[in-house]
């Protein structure tokens, strides 16, 4: 397809062609017919980033605080985005997860999890004894687990792709900055009533360019994954995952099942420091509080033994001679000026530009549900 130029005006330029951006996109025409939506994405092709480097799993919802954005916006992204991959024929499978407590220690919190996975309308969840769990995971032991059937896999590329094909994409153009109705972007300029900035890992720099506080930051977070060799990807028939430690925003070492039949096992959460990151208060603040676990992290990305031994614990069967080294991705994670790692969804607005400042894991499952949000906000400026 020949790659379509910027155009000198619009209604709505949408920065970033990750599965936010397209999903906003997709969201304003769907409102209001006849409104030029254009999307800006500085790469050659969409979800080059976030959205087509991540685990691929729809999340069920289960393991955010209750009433929260983030717990609604999941149950209903995923909820849509299973009616959006029925109805566009986009693969994907419902294959359930299990978190398995492997110790008695981990119960509260596996109860905890249980609690807010009911508060939040988490289909078909249900506990696991040890027994029950060897009938859903064959090779998965612990000493109790949660189910969740809604779970499910796919390939957010996939998903963005078909996003696109409802949307005026240009690809190849930097956006530097919006202000006063004028985009500044590498092909020249657009003249717009609004702008939406859906862009990632640059979600911090966009903004500050365009007149908006620095705080919060984004550090980004690299996650390297292994891969279980073809003749031991029976050991995980869906998803399975261990008891997360509540003080961390990560989900611990897991086994996913993926679309394409590999199984990933990982990921390690590393911290991958941008220059700007370094002279950013928050980033010493934050690495003062979690120095324990970034340590254990360095531990696990010079060691795939720490990686296979921490599944281990919930798969025994596995053994370090069954994986090779997998793909990674880079997690856009907003860091405040205190050193707190925001964990919801964070905007800004400048002028008539709203600033996506935060859009964490779920947010590809969450993404037509986060989108009706940014769509909402958005109307108050076109
Ligand atoms: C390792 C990993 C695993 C994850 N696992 C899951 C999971 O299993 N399930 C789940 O729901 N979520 C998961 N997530 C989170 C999820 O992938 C992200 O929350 C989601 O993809 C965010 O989408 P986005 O559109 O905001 O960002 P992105 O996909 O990063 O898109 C941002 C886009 O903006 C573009 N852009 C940036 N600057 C500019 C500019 N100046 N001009 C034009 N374009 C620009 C970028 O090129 C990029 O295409 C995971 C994330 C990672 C990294």
């Amino acid at each position: 397809m020949a790659p379509v130029p910027a155009p000198e005006r619009c209604d709505v330029a949408i920065v970033g062609g990750g599965i936010l951006g397209l999903a906003t996109a997709r969201e304003l025409q769907r409102r209001h017919e006849g409104l030029e939506v254009v999307v800006f994405e500085r790469e050659d092709a969409i979800a080059q980033h976030q959205t087509g480097n991540n685990s691929g799993v729809i999340h069920a919802g289960i393991y955010y605080a209750p009433g929260s954005l983030k717990a609604r916006l999941c149950v209903e992204g995923a909820r849509d985005l299973y009616a959006l991959c029925e109805e566009r024929d986009i693969p994907h499978e419902r294959c359930g997860k299990v978190i398995v407590a492997t110790r008695e220690d981990e119960l509260p919190a596996l109860d905890e999890l249980e609690r807010r996975g009911r508060a939040n309308g988490v289909p078909g969840l249900r506990r696991l004894s040890a027994g029950e769990l060897r009938e859903v995971e064959p090779h998965a032991t612990g000493i109790a687990a949660l189910h969740s059937p809604a779970t499910g896999i796919v390939d957010f590329g996939a998903v963005a792709r078909a996003l696109a094909d409802d949307a005026t994409v240009v690809t190849g153009c930097a956006v530097e900055s919006a202000r006063d109705g004028v985009v500044a972007h590498s092909q020249g300029q657009t003249r717009a009533r609004a702008a939406v900035f859906c862009a990632g890992a640059w979600a911090d720099r966009l903004a500050r360019a365009s007149g908006a506080p620095a705080d919060p930051r984004i550090v980004p977070f690299r996650g390297a994954y292994l891969k279980l060799a073809p003749e031991r990807r029976e050991l995980v028939r869906g998803l399975i995952y261990p008891v997360p430690d509540p003080r961390l925003p990560f989900l611990g070492v897991h086994l996913t099942r993926h679309i394409d039949g590999e199984v990933l096992v990982g990921p390690t959460a590393l911290m991958k420091p941008r220059p700007d990151s370094l002279t950013w208060p928050g980033t010493y603040r934050m690495a003062r509080r979690f120095w324990r676990t970034g340590l254990h992290e360095l531990r696990y990305a010079a060691s795939r033994r720490a990686v296979v031994r921490d599944a281990r614990r919930f798969v025994p069967e596995l053994r370090a001679g069954d994986v090779v080294s997998g793909p990674s991705g880079v997690r856009a994670q907003a860091l405040a000026r205190d050193g707190a790692l925001v964990d919801d969804f964070a905007f800004s607005v400048t002028g008539r530009a709203l600033h996506v400042r935060n859009a964490p894991s779920p947010a590809a499952t969450s993404a037509l549900a986060i989108a009706r949000v940014i769509a909402d906000r958005a109307e108050t400026i076109i």
